[in-house]
C-alpha cells in the first residue's frame, strides 16, 4: 500500500515531511518525498501521517463504570476510594462484563489512536482465563497490541491470590508474540504481605518476568512500608526484572529514587487520575535527576491518551509552579520516545517510528496548520492544535486497517455497545449488593 500524506511526522531524524509517500506492508517499506507523476492508492491532503499511541498503563476492567451510582459513596483517603468504588467493582465482574469492557475499551483507545495498552487487570470472581478473555478481544478479534497482567494481592484471600500467581505465570508463558505479551501483575506494596512478596520473588527471579505494580499512589505504602521499618521501592526491589512497570510513584522518596537510577524500569505517569484521586502528582524533577525511564498510561480514565498528553504538560508546570519546568522536550521524550522503547522491548519488534523496518502502527488526523509548521516545532502543533481536534481518521496496526473514515472496520461498534449497556446493568445491581 502506498500513501501520500500531506504531513508525515516521522518521530526520527527526519522529523516532519512535506508532501511525502510512505509504502508500507505489515512493516514500513520506504518513505520518501512525492514525486510528480508516481501513483498511489491514496491521497491525504491536510492530514499529518505519525505512528499511532502507547499507553503505558490502564484498566480495561473500568470500562463498564461509567455512571455507576455510588451510593454512601464519601471516600475521604486514597485507600478508601479503592474500597468504595474500584474493589468493589471488581469484585463484580463477571467473564461477561470482563469482556465487555475490552470491546469498550478497545474500541476507544482506537478510535482515539491508542494501538497498543499496558493492561492491569482485576476481576476476583473470575481470574482463571480472564487475560485470555482480554486478549481475544483486544489482541484477536480488535487487532491491537496488548500486554496484560492480574494484580495479585492479598486483600482477596488465599485461593484468589493463588489464582492470580498461576493466571499470570500461565499467560506469559504462553504469550511471547509481537501482538501479545504477559508480565507478572500485583496489585500494589500496602496489599502484599512480605511472605507473598517473596514467594513471587522467587517465582519472576526465575523466568525474569517483568511485573507490573502500583507504587506509592496515595499514602499507603509508604505508611505500611514504614511500619513494616522499609520503603515501597525497597520492599519491590528484588522483583524489578527488566521492563517493569512501576505506577505512579507520587509519594516516592528520594532514597527510593536513587534505588531505581540503575535499573531497567519505568515508571509511568497517569497525570488525569492522579488529579482525579486528588492524591497528588509525581515528581518529575527528581525522576530527571536520577534517569529515571518515565512513560504515560492512563490508570483507565477513559481511554483517549490525548487527555493525558495534556494533562502531563499542565499538571507538571502547574507542580512546579514554573512553565519552564516541562516543556516539548520532556513531552516528546516521554510520549514519543520512552513509550516507544518500551513498547519495542516489550513485544520485540521496532515501534514509534516511521521509518524501514518499523511495524507499520500509524495514525492519520486531519489537521490544518494555521501556521508555519516545522520539524522544529511539531511538538508545539501537535500540543495546541492537533490535540485539540484529535479525531483520527484512518489507524494501521502492522499495516492492517483497524479505523478508516473515523470508523472501526473490525467489529459492529454499535452492537457491541447494546450489549454493554446489558451486560453494565447487570454489573451495577451485582455491585450494589455488595455494599
Ligand atoms: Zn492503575
Amino acid at each position: 500500500m502506498k500513501i501520500r500524506v500531506k504531513y508525515l511526522y516521522t518521530n526520527s531524524e527526519d522529523g516532519l515531511m512535506e508532501d511525502a509517500v510512505v509504502e508500507f506492508g505489515e512493516t514500513i517499506e520506504s518513505v520518501r518525498p512525492y514525486e510528480e507523476s508516481e501513483k498511489v492508492d491514496e491521497h491525504f491532503e491536510h492530514h499529518v501521517l505519525m505512528p499511532s499511541l502507547v499507553n503505558a498503563h490502564t484498566h480495561v476492567y473500568s470500562a463498564l463504570a461509567r455512571g455507576i451510582p455510588l451510593k454512601s459513596y464519601n471516600p475521604r483517603t486514597f485507600g478508601e476510594i479503592l474500597e468504595q468504588l474500584w474493589w468493589r467493582l471488581d469484585r463484580a465482574l463477571t467473564e461477561d462484563a470482563v469482556m465487555m469492557s475490552a470491546y469498550v475499551a478497545g474500541i476507544e483507545s482506537l478510535m482515539s489512536g491508542v494501538t497498543t495498552v499496558f493492561d492491569h487487570h482485576s476481576s476476583p470472581g473470575f481470574v482463571r482465563g480472564s487475560l485470555d478473555v482480554l486478549k481475544q478481544v483486544l489482541v484477536d478479534t480488535i487487532g491491537m497490541r496488548g500486554a496484560f497482567a492480574y494484580e495479585t494481592s492479598d486483600r482477596d484471600g488465599e485461593k484468589v491470590k493463588r489464582e492470580a500467581i498461576e493466571e499470570n505465570l500461565r499467560f506469559y508463558r504462553e504469550n511471547r508474540s509481537s501482538k501479545s505479551r504477559g508480565f507478572f501483575g500485583l496489585h500494589a506494596p500496602f496489599t502484599l504481605s512480605d511472605e507473598t512478596l517473596s514467594e513471587i520473588v522467587k517465582l519472576v527471579q526465575k523466568e525474569n518476568i517483568p511485573v507490573h505494580v502500583h507504587v506509592s499512589e496515595g499514602t499507603e505504602d509508604l505508611e505500611d512500608a514504614r511500619k513494616k521499618g522499609s520503603l515501597p521501592i525497597k520492599r519491590l526491589g528484588p522483583l524489578l526484572a527488566p521492563n517493569s512497570i512501576i505506577v505512579h510513584g507520587v509519594n516516592l522518596q528520594r532514597e527510593e529514587f536513587e534505588l531505581l537510577a540503575n535499573k531497567e524500569v519505568w515508571l509511568a505517569f497517569n497525570p488525569q487520575s492522579n488529579m482525579n484521586n486528588a492524591v497528588g502528582l509525581p515528581n518529575w524533577e527528581l525522576a530527571k535527576e536520577h534517569g529515571v525511564n518515565v512513560v504515560l498510561g492512563n490508570d483507565g480514565f477513559g481511554y483517549n491518551l490525548i487527555f493525558d498528553v495534556r494533562a502531563l504538560v499542565l499538571s507538571q508546570k502547574l507542580k512546579a509552579r514554573a512553565t519552564t519546568a516541562f516543556g516539548f522536550d520532556e513531552l516528546k521524550r516521554i510520549v514519543f520516545d520512552n513509550n516507544y522503547r518500551l513498547a519495542s522491548s516489550v513485544f520485540e519488534t521496532k515501534l514509534g517510528k516511521i521509518e524501514k523496518g518499523h511495524q507499520a502502527d500509524m495514525v492519520v488526523v486531519e489537521y490544518v496548520p494555521p501556521t508555519p509548521i516545522t520539524s522544529e516545532n511539531f511538538m508545539a502543533h501537535f500540543f495546541f492544535g492537533m490535540c485539540e481536534s484529535w479525531k483520527p481518521s484512518r489507524v494501521f496496526v502492522g499495516g492492517k486497517e483497524l479505523l478508516r473514515d473515523g470508523r472501526i472496520t473490525v467489529i459492529d461498534v454499535e452492537e457491541v455497545y447494546r450489549q454493554a449497556v446489558k451486560v453494565s446493568e447487570k454489573l451495577w445491581k451485582r455491585f450494589d449488593e455488595l455494599l
